[in-house]
C-alpha cells in the first residue's frame, strides 16, 4: 500500500503529521477547512496599564519575564512577574514545578492569556493566568489585532499537546497564507438585498474582529450563507418534485368517504381536522406528487385524518401503505385502521418481522395481487420481497424515528410501479417553525392546532423523594376510583443493560412491596413485540391496574382509562420526550395527572421541568427545548467533541431563516440552473460543497 499522502495541513507551521491526523479525525482535512472553525470565544489584546478597563474580561498580554519566584512548598505555584513596557503584573502558574522552572526563564518573552479580576481583600487588580505561549517570530503580526480568537480544543487535539494560544496561531497562519483564495459565497444581488458582508470579509472579521459589533455582523453573514445553502437544497428538491410528471391525480371522491363521515364516525371532526383533510385532498387531486408534513400534538387526532385521506386513494383504485417506527405501533395502528376499514369492505393487512412464514407469504401475495388495500407495517415494508400492485399513497407516522434513507427507499419502492405516490408524513413532535423550515423545508406543512372537545388538561406535578409515599398513595387512590396508571422508567437506550435491570427490579418492588394488592405489568424494549402487545392489551382490558414501562409507550398507545402517569427520574428525559410520554394520559373525559419525580435538580433542570408543569402546549415546549438544548441536540444529531460548529443558531436566527429561504427559493425560480453570471459563485460553491447533500435529500 502507498503511504498516505499528507494534506497541505501537515505542512502548515505548528501542525505536523500527528496533529494533521488529529484534525482529520475531526473532519478538518486541509488548510481551507481550518477557516470554518469559528471562534468559541474572544480575548482582548491589551496592555497591563489598561487592566482596570477590562475587569472580569479575558485578555491577552505580551511581555517579558522580569522575575521568577520559587514556591516554598513544592505543591505551590510558581510566581512570575511580567513586564510589558507599560506596567507589571503577577502570574501564578501551577503544575509540575521542575518542568515549569525550566520552561520560564527570566528575560524571555511570552504571550499570556488570562482573566482580569478585582481582588476585594487586597483592593487590587489581579491577573488569573490561563495559558501561555512563547513568543515566536511572526507573532507580532497577529498582536496587531485588538481582539484575538480562541477555538474549541476537542480531546483529540489536546492529546497532541496543543494549547489554546498555539491553536490560535495555527488558524492565523492558515488564514494569512490562504486568504487570497477565499471565494465569494453569494451573488451581489442577494448580498445587497439582505445587507450582508462579502464572504471573505465576514470570515476574516469573524476570526479577527475590530469590535464586538463586528463579531455579530460577520456572524450574521456567515449564518445567512449557511442557511441559504440549506434552503437552496430544499428549493432544488422542491423543484425536482414539482416537475415530476408521473404523479397521480386522485380525482374521484367515492361513496365510502361519505359513509365514513356520516355513519361510522362516533365523534365530530374538529375544525382543524377538517381543514387539514381539505389541504391534503387538494394536493391529492393534483397530479403533482404530494409531499406534506402533518404536525399535530399527541391526541390531536391525526389517525382519522390518515383514514379519510387513505380512503380517497383507495376509492381511486390505489393501495396505501401506513408505515410506523416500531412493531408495537404497527400493531396498534393496524387494529384502529382495521376497525374503520372492515366496515367499509376494505382489506387491511399487517406486515411485520417475526410473522409465521405461511402467513407472511399469504400477506405478500395479497399485496402483490392488490387484494390488500391498506398495508400497515414497519420498515419491513421496504424490504426487497415486498411487491406492491399499485401503491398510490404512503402515510408515514412519527417520522422523526425514520432516517432519510428509509423514506427514500420507500418512495423508490413505490415508484417501481411507474408512478410517484403521494406522501404524508405525520409527526407528533411539534417542531418549532424555524426548525421545520430547515429540516422539512421541502415539504408542505399542515398543522392540527386544536384538540378534540371535552379533553381536560393534564395536571402536571413536580415531586421529590420526600413526597414518594404521598405519590404512591395518590396512585392507589386513583386506582380505587377505577382508573389505571403508568409508571415510566428512564431507559434512554434500551440496549443499556444497567438501566434495564433497574427497571425490572423496580417493577418487582412495585408489584411485591408497594402495591401488593394491585395487578402490575411490565413492558420494555427488550421484550418481543407480541409480548409487549399482549401486556398492553391486558392493561387496555383492565386486567392490570398499573403498567410499569420504559419509553416504548412514548407514542401511539391510546388507553383513555389510564389517567395517571408517574415518571421516575424525569430530569433524564428531554422535554419533547416528556411531552410525548405525558400524551399517553388525558385521553378520556376524566381529570388526568402526570407526576414528575426528580431529585437534586440543578437550576437548568428545574427550569426545564418547570415548563412541563406550566404548559401542555407542545409547540411551546419544543421551542424551549430547542433554546435550552440547541437544535443539534434537539434532534440528537450533534456529535460530542465536534470541532466544526455552525454559526447559525436556529433558536435565535428565526428572521435569517426566513430571509435565506426567500432568497434561495426566489433564486431557483428566476435562475434554476444557476447560469447567470452573478450566480456562478453560488453554483460553484454548491457543486463543491453541497452536491452530496442534494443526492441524499433528493431521493428522500
Ligand atoms: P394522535 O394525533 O396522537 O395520533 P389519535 O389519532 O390517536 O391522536 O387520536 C386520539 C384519540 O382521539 C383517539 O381515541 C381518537 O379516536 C380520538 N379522536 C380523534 N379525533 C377526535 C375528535 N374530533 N373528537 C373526539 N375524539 C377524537
Ligand atoms: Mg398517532
Amino acid at each position: 500500500m502507498h503511504k498516505k499522502e499528507l494534506s497541505d495541513l501537515a505542512y502548515l507551521k505548528g501542525v505536523g503529521p500527528k496533529r494533521a491526523a488529529a484534525f482529520e479525525k475531526l473532519g478538518i482535512y486541509n488548510i481551507k477547512d481550518l477557516f470554518t472553525i469559528y471562534p468559541r470565544d474572544y480575548i482582548f489584546n491589551t496592555k497591563i496599564k489598561d487592566f482596570p478597563k477590562h475587569k472580569d474580561t479575558n485578555v491577552l498580554i505580551f511581555g517579558e519575564i522580569y522575575e521568577k519566584l520559587f514556591p516554598h512548598k513544592p505543591n505551590h505555584p510558581l510566581r512570575l512577574t511580567i513586564y510589558d513596557g507599560t506596567g507589571q503584573t503577577t502570574c501564578l502558574i501551577w503544575g509540575n514545578y521542575f518542568y515549569r522552572e525550566k520552561q520560564f526563564r527570566e528575560g524571555d518573552q511570552f504571550l499570556f492569556w488570562g482573566k482580569v479580576s478585582y481582588n476585594p481583600y487586597e483592593h487590587s487588580i489581579q491577573f488569573d493566568y490561563r495559558d501561555h505561549k512563547k513568543y515566536e517570530f511572526g507573532d507580532d503580526e497577529f498582536l496587531k489585532y485588538p481582539i484575538i480568537p480562541l477555538y474549541i480544543l476537542p480531546g483529540e487535539l489536546k492529546k497532541t499537546r496543543l494549547k489554546p494560544l498555539a491553536m490560535t496561531k495555527i488558524v492565523f497562519n492558515a488564514i494569512k497564507k490562504n486568504s487570497g483564495s477565499i471565494d465569494e459565497f453569494l451573488s451581489e444581488g442577494i448580498k445587497s438585498e439582505n445587507s450582508l458582508m462579502g464572504h471573505k470579509q465576514a470570515l476574516l472579521r469573524m476570526h479577527y474582529p475590530l469590535s464586538n459589533a463586528d463579531i455579530e455582523k460577520s456572524r450574521q453573514t456567515l449564518a445567512f450563507e449557511e442557511l441559504f445553502y440549506l434552503q437552496l437544497i430544499m428549493a432544488l428538491k422542491r423543484k425536482s418534485i414539482d416537475t415530476i410528471e408521473n404523479g397521480i391525480a386522485f380525482e374521484k371522491v367515492g361513496e365510502k368517504l361519505g359513509k365514513l363521515f356520516t355513519n361510522l364516525l362516533e365523534f365530530e371532526l374538529t375544525a382543524a381536522q377538517k381543514r387539514v383533510i381539505k389541504e391534503i385532498r387538494a394536493d391529492m387531486k393534483s397530479k403533482k406528487p404530494m409531499n406534506r408534513l402533518l404536525q399535530g400534538d399527541v391526541g390531536s387526532g391525526k389517525t382519522i385524518v390518515a383514514v379519510f385521506t387513505m380512503l380517497i386513494a383507495i376509492e381511486n383504485g390505489y393501495q396505501c401503505a401506513f408505515m410506523c417506527p416500531t412493531e408495537i405501533l404497527s400493531e396498534q395502528h393496524f387494529k384502529v385502521l382495521k376497525q374503520y376499514f372492515d366496515k367499509l369492505g376494505i382489506e387491511t393487512v399487517l406486515l411485520v418481522g417475526g410473522q409465521k412464514k405461511k402467513l407472511r407469504e399469504q400477506i405478500l401475495q395479497d399485496i402483490r395481487t392488490g387484494k390488500a388495500n391498506v398495508i400497515v407495517g414497519t420498515h419491513a415494508l421496504i424490504q426487497e420481497a415486498v411487491e406492491f400492485k399499485n401503491l398510490g399513497y404512503v402515510v408515514i407516522d412519527e417520522q422523526h424515528k425514520f432516517g432519510v434513507m428509509q423514506r427514500a427507499k420507500l418512495r423508490e419502492k413505490a415508484s417501481e410501479s411507474g408512478f410517484t405516490p403521494d406522501v404524508l408524513v405525520m409527526t407528533a413532535t411539534p417542531i418549532p417553525r424555524t426548525l421545520s423550515l430547515t429540516v422539512y423545508g421541502d415539504l408542505d406543512i399542515s398543522v392540527i392546532d386544536e384538540l378534540p372537545k371535552g379533553r381536560k388538561q393534564v395536571k402536571t406535578l413536580l415531586r421529590t423523594e420526600k413526597d414518594r409515599l404521598a405519590v404512591y398513595k395518590f396512585l392507589s387512590d386513583e386506582i380505587k376510583k377505577g382508573r389505571q396508571a403508568y409508571i415510566v422508567y428512564p431507559i434512554i437506550d434500551e440496549s443499556e443493560k444497567l438501566d434495564l435491570k433497574a427497571a425490572v427490579s423496580h417493577y418487582e418492588l412495585m408489584k411485591k412491596e408497594v402495591f401488593p394488592d394491585l395487578k402490575v405489568g411490565l413492558v420494555h424494549g427488550r421484550m418481543f413485540w407480541y409480548e409487549v402487545d399482549e401486556t398492553v392489551e391486558e392493561f387496555k382490558n383492565r386486567k392490570l391496574d398499573i403498567l410499569v414501562s420504559t419509553t416504548i409507550i412514548e407514542v401511539g398507545i391510546d388507553i383513555p382509562n389510564a389517567t395517571t402517569m408517574l415518571i421516575e427520574e424525569a430530569q433524564r428525559f428531554g422535554l419533547s420526550q416528556l411531552h410525548q410520554l405525558r400524551g399517553r394520559v388525558g385521553r378520556g373525559a376524566e381529570q388526568s395527572y402526570c407526576i414528575l419525580m426528580a431529585d437534586k435538580l440543578d437550576e437548568k433542570s428545574r427550569e426545564r421541568l418547570g415548563i412541563m408543569v406550566e404548559t401542555t402546549d407542545g409547540f411551546k415546549i419544543s421551542e424551549v427545548d430547542m433554546e435550552l438544548r440547541g437544535p443539534g441536540e434537539f434532534f440528537g444529531t450533534r456529535q460530542s467533541g465536534e470541532l466544526k460548529f455552525t454559526t447559525a443558531d436556529l433558536a435565535k436566527d428565526k428572521e435569517l431563516v426566513v430571509k435565506a429561504r426567500k432568497s434561495a427559493f426566489d433564486l431557483i425560480t428566476s435562475d434554476p440552473q444557476l447560469r447567470n453570471e452573478d450566480n456562478v459563485c453560488i453554483r460553484k460553491n454548491f457543486l463543491e460543497n453541497f452536491k452530496d447533500s442534494l443526492n441524499l435529500i433528493n431521493v428522500g
